[in-house]
């Protein structure tokens, strides 16, 4: 279909769509997610995407899903609903790692909540019932992440494939332009969604005859819903199987019987180009909030005047799923086209001449890759700075950052992502002068988190010594450049193979190191990743070896352990400490973590960490 010319925003509503002439929509997009007009908001970036292709595309967010009237308000579309939870799992949306409620959803207008708990299901039923005969295809993180059966913290128990869960048609998973422009075309030249079964970045369901006539040629059969369930060992070996096969080109179709389907997940999609990358994140997007909500989109202030470098990362750390969503394979987009955004982003008026970030999931990763990713990254060893084929030459980046620097009206680009310090190290070029001299403004965020080399290792995280390495490298640059400047570590209670005794050590090196930070993570167990494996059956999943699980009271010892100046978490840290045996480390002397009485009841701060420095930075 010819391109269109696109909109100002994309219709939300009947209005809008007669405004442009249109009867019918050609597809209509479901979000959990405000409408933000911003590549970094999923449902505006597809929207765009297809709309470009020459189909008409409506917006429908935060439907209240529990009326019809939202779901009925822009009609039936001429070819499908996409449907999506937001950019995040609405369960990790919804509530905390202690599985307390939250009271604010920063996707959402004025930071108030207002998507149902499995948003992607909730929404899936009520447009099914509303239009039956419509295909339905599901997307985003919550989709795509629970695409195969998973442990599900939230209601501690394996559940289905989401796609055995709500009445849809299809998963898009991953980066979902390429597989939905294919499904897009196919649908509109007549094909019926259950004949596209063959699609890569896919996942389909089909009856189990339907299946067996079909024979796939190169298929691997995972440990079935009712395996997995019932068998911790099956789960491992499910996680692993699946794990090495999200390839885009050697990964085979991967199938899972369910009691009542059978669930397909077809080849991971190829990357997109660099001319594609660029294309998707030059499309005309106004970089605000729909004009309809009276209140801000929390989540937009941070990203508003950021720029997306690249896709994909290769870090592979065990408590993210990124793997399972982007992939390993580094997707960079060309220096000319993140420079004519800059330029765009200048002439906003709300623009003040600072860019917030520059970056992707992981910031250093761009321009950075392997010959052989293009035909597949290795399915036996995890990539690292320490491969010989990784190209770790950071020069393009560099570059890349000085360009944006000179550009008018631009007084200063932040490179806000976190970057892998490993990387940073094995590097020549001289990118961490230039950040720290430009790019930083006194803090720089790394995630080491954690010290214990038998913890980083389950982590998959490079241990102390790279940490240790990079701290001086940093320290000389600032020093040589008469900056003060400090690291921000990210540290991280909870995982799995982390004992008492291993969060008392990372305490210790905090006290030793003023890395005191009340910024902590107590380890989630999100759908789809390596550590959520491990929290779930208690062995490695790739190694099988067990592995031990704090759980219950032993994680919430280790979350105050990690933030042992907190006098609220005086008794848990004080009962810690004696399960370790590590009395020493209670009363009046230097290397005291905690006093041997606690506060007085009146004094104890209801702000954390108040009554004692709180250090933040090494
Ligand atoms: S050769 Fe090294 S960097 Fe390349 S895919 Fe294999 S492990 Fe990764």
């Amino acid at each position: 279909m010819p391109a269109k010319k696109q909109p100002g925003f994309l219709p939300t509503s009947r209005q809008e769509a007669e405004g442009l002439g249109i009867d019918q929509f050609d597809i209509i997009l479901i979000s959990g997610d405000a409408y933000v007009d911003h590549p970094s908001f999923g449902t505006a970036l597809i929207g765009r995407v297809l709309w470009d292709a020459g189909y008409s595309v409506g917006i429908i967010a935060q439907p209240y899903w529990k009326k019809e009237d939202d779901f009925k308000k822009l009609g039936q579309p001429r070819l499908f609903f996409g449907i999506s939870s937001g950019n995040v799992d609405s369960m990790v949306n919804n509530f905390t790692a202690n599985l307390k409620r939250r009271s604010n959803d920063v996707y959402s207008p004025g930071g108030v909540s207002c998507r149902s708990d499995r948003a992607t299901i909730v929404y899936a039923d009520k447009v099914h019932a509303l239009f039956p005969k419509v295909p339905l295809v599901l997307g985003g993180i919550e989709a795509s992440l629970r695409r195969f059966a998973h442990y599900d913290y939230w209601s501690d128990s394996v559940r289905q494939s989401i796609l055995a869960d709500a009445p849809a048609d299809m998963i898009v998973f991953g980066m979902g332009e390429r597989p939905l422009l294919d499904l897009t075309e196919r649908l509109d030249k007549g094909e019926s969604i259950q004949d596209v079964n063959d699609l890569a970045g896919t996942v389909v369901k089909m009856e189990l005859r339907k299946w067996r006539s079909i024979g796939y040629d190169d298929q691997l059969v995972l440990p079935s819903f009712a395996e997995i369930s019932t068998d911790k060992r099956s789960y491992a070996d499910a996680f692993r199987l699946h794990y090495q096969e999200q390839d885009p080109f050697h990964g085979r179709t991967v199938i899972q019987t369910h009691p009542k389907t059978v669930i397909i997940q077809n080849r991971p999609s190829k990357p997109l180009t660099t001319e594609e990358l660029d294309f998707v994140y030059e499309l005309p997007y106004t970089r605000e909030a729909h004009p309809s909500y009276k209140e801000s989109v929390p989540a937009l202030e941070p990203v508003k005047f950021s720029v997306t470098t690249h896709r994909g990362c290769f870090g592979s750390c065990s408590f993210c799923a990124l793997t399972h969503h982007q992939g390993r394979i580094v997707q960079s987009r060309s220096a000319e086209s993140i420079i004519r955004e800059v330029i765009r982003i200048t002439r906003m008026p709300s623009f003040k001449g600072i860019i917030q970030d520059v970056g992707g999931p992981t910031a250093n990763m761009y321009g950075l890759y392997c010959a052989a990713w293009m035909k597949g990254a290795c399915s036996d060893k995890l990539c690292s700075a320490d491969c010989p084929s990784l190209k770790t030459d950071h020069s393009l980046q560099v570059e890349l950052l000085k360009r944006l620097r000179a550009i008018p009206g631009v007084r200063k680009v932040f490179v806000g992502s976190g970057i892998r310090h490993d990387l940073v190290l094995a590097d020549r070029s001289s990118y961490l002068e230039d950040l720290c001299q430009y790019h930083v403004s006194g803090h720089l965020k790394i995630a080491p988190e954690h010290v214990v080399r038998k913890v980083t290792d389950c982590m998959h995280k490079p241990p102390l010594e790279v940490l240790e390495a990079f701290k001086a490298r940093f320290d000389v640059v600032n020093k040589a450049h008469q900056k003060e400047q400090y690291l921000v570590p990210y540290l991280m209670s909870g995982h799995p193979g982390c004992t008492v005794k291993d969060m008392i050590e990372l305490a210790e090196y905090i006290r030793d190191h003023r890395m005191y930070t009340e910024q902590v993570q107590d380890f989630t167990p999100t759908p789809m990743t390596i550590s959520t494996a491990m929290y779930y059956t208690g062995l490695d999943p790739i190694t099988m070896n067990p592995i031990h699980v704090p759980k219950g009271r032993e994680k919430r010892i280790q979350r105050a352990i990690l933030q042992y100046k907190d006098q609220r978490n005086y008794g848990l840290v004080k009962e810690g400490l004696k399960l370790a045996d590590r009395e020493d480390l209670i009363g009046d002397c230097q290397k005291c973590l905690i006093p041997g009485k606690p506060a007085i009841r009146e004094k104890i701060s209801k702000t954390p960490g108040k009554g004692r420095s709180n250090d933040r930075s090494f």
